[in-house]
């Protein structure tokens, strides 16, 4: 675009309902927030677990602060690689039964990291039509063939692989705005018969699923063996900020040589490395979260059923409702809004066109009452 056609581009969107909007927020992250000077039921966060204020999680990054100070100060392979994030690597490894793990920066750095190490330029790169953004963008960036196969189709990925060239398949493990979960035992098997990487990104699973909250990998019973590649964020349900990779003590090596945005980056603060491991424990000692965020969509589902409202099938946090229309998906946003529920409008580019939805985010911190007083803030809508 020109530099005299940008007012004219901004008004387009806002033409077309795709005008996007930030809110602040004068609180903490939690059930209830106050947003633009109101207290509100909070139903668009990713602390799916209520971890984000948690007073041990603040202890731990205000101790790590006063042991270690603010900044990392260097890239990890220049100086930056304190012993808060050794011992993060070294417990979310050991968490996700896999030899080693590596701490980035975020999960958007981390995918593109990944990929951008794994595949040589012009190598194919076969990912599900609905994966995040920094999956599209990490082969995007790495220079490969990227192909994406329809939501969930493994004929078409299989005919794909059958060529029989070096391939990196990637899928997210939770569909980010679907709910949704990838058929990861299949996808493994078919990426071991052609031998291809199989980059799974958890950041909405780990956490949340699994007996312990390992993940969708520790919920299907797969190993690293099975799927090489593991991606999960620390900033959805342990309520914090970063992102690792774990798998092989070689694919770490060989991602600690190579990933770019691991390599250029600087190192997360080391007191938020005290907070991620402080979260960790939490996912794994409270698992009372877990199962109250089970029952909450066990109970949201039944009620959305009740009152005919149009859920996806998705067995996780993430309870989108489709709305269709863009326009109809921001007035019912700001409706709801109104009513005192908070719940994000999602639209295109985000999902596909004539799906905009409404992303209905649970968390532990709710209680039954408020799931309840969003049903029904829902039904008067839908009515
Ligand atoms: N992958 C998925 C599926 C995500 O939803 C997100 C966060 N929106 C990311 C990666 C990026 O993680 P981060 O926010 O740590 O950059």
């Amino acid at each position: 675009m020109r530099v005299t056609e940008l007012s004219a581009a901004l008004a387009a969107r806002r033409a077309a309902g795709l005008y996007r909007h930030r809110h602040v927020l004068d609180s903490p992250q939690g059930a209830e927030v106050v947003v633009d000077g109101r207290r509100v039921v909070n139903f668009c966060s990713n602390d799916y677990l209520g971890l984000a204020n948690h007073p041990e999680v603040v202890a731990a990054w205000r101790r790590g602060a006063e042991a270690y100070g603010v900044g990392s100060g260097a890239s990890h392979l220049v100086c930056g690689h304190l012993r808060p994030h050794h011992a993060l690597e070294e417990e979310l490894a050991a968490f996700t039964g896999r030899d080693r793990a590596l701490v980035f920066s975020t999960g958007y750095q981390a995918n593109l990291g990944v990929i951008g190490a794994l595949v040589t330029r012009g190598g194919r790169v076969f990912e599900d039509r609905l994966n995040h953004a920094s999956l599209l963008d990490g082969a995007r960036l790495a220079g490969a063939r990227l192909r994406r196969y329809p939501h969930g189709d493994l004929k078409v990925l299989e005919r794909w692989l059958s060529r029989g060239e070096e391939a990196l398949i990637a899928t997210d493990a939770v569909f980010s705005m679907d709910g949704d979960l990838a058929p990861l035992p299949q996808l493994a098997e078919l990426a071991r018969r052609h031998d291809a990487w199989l980059h799974v990104d958890d950041a909405h699973g780990f956490g949340v699923l699994g007996e312990t909250g390992a993940g969708t990998l520790s919920h299907f019973g797969l190993d690293q063996t099975q799927v090489p590649v593991l991606m999960a964020t620390l900033g959805k349900a342990l309520g914090v900020f970063g992102a690792f990779v774990a798998g092989s003590d070689d694919l770490i090596e060989w991602l600690l040589q190579s990933a770019r945005t691991y390599i250029y980056t600087t190192a997360l603060p080391p007191a938020l490395a005290e907070a991620a491991r402080a979260a960790r424990r939490l996912v794994q000692d409270e698992d009372w979260r877990r199962r109250h965020l089970q029952a909450l969509t066990a109970r949201f589902r039944r009620g959305a059923e009740r009152f005919g409202l149009p859920l996806l099938p998705s067995p996780t946090p993430i309870q989108p409702l489709i709305v269709g229309d863009n326009a109809r998906a921001l007035r019912w946003s700001r409706r709801l809004l109104e009513r005192g529920y908070w719940v994000a409008p999602i639209r295109p580019p985000t999902v596909p066109a004539g799906s905009a939805r409404l992303r209905i985010t649970l968390s532990a911190a709710h209680s039954e009452e408020q799931v309840d007083g969003l049903l029904a803030a829902l039904a008067e809508l839908a009515a």
